[in-house]
């Protein structure tokens, strides 16, 4: 039997349900408004509409930064930017089933979005920066993992704890890494 690559239909609604609970979240952590997501401004697409540098293939995700340039000056303040989730769907599909019954896909689900919204709101904000090298981007990393930690435990149930068990400290999601090309 061949591995499942994409979400299904419903899966993808699942998924887009993870990301509105992730937002509320963030929303409460970093306290912002709704109408904040305008400033931090991201899409989020799976597998199947990825292009061919936005696929990843050790990552549940891969975060990527896209310009928008105003006419041809790098300086126009009208110029603007956002971040595109790249969901890896096999990857996430894949622990799911090698987690059987124990790793369910809503929660994991809820802690990539968390994660990803959570790198979003601090690059934007300067608290992180996208174009850092290496050792900044792994401190950066166990940053935003921990506030990861600190969002979603309290809301833990039983199959989200175990998410934040398997993947702990020692776990990288590497999303803001390109490690395919090194
Ligand atoms: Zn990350």
């Amino acid at each position: 039997m061949s591995e499942k690559k994409h979400f299904s239909p419903a899966e993808i609604s699942f998924v887009n349900k993870t990301f509105d609970q992730a937002e509320k979240l963030a929303e409460k952590y970093f306290h912002l408004s709704p109408g904040d997501w305008k400033t931090h401004r991201y899409d989020v697409k799976t597998l199947a509409y990825l292009e061919e540098h936005e696929v990843h293939s050790r990552a549940f995700a891969h975060l990527c930064k896209y310009d928008y340039m105003k006419g041809e000056s790098a300086d126009n303040k009208e110029n603007t930017h956002f971040y595109r989730i790249c969901l890896q769907d096999g990857r996430i599909l894949n622990a799911v089933e090698r987690g059987s019954s124990f790793i369910k896909l809503m929660p994991l689900m809820l802690y990539i979005a968390t994660h990803e919204l959570i790198h979003v709101v601090r690059f934007n904000r300067g608290e992180g920066d996208f174009d850092a090298p290496v050792e900044e981007k792994i401190q950066e990393e166990e940053n935003v993992h921990s506030i990861t930690r600190n969002i979603l435990q309290p809301i833990a149930d039983n199959n989200l704890n175990l998410v934040l068990d398997c993947f702990s400290d020692q776990y990288h999601i590497g999303d803001i890494f390109d490690l395919t090309r090194n």
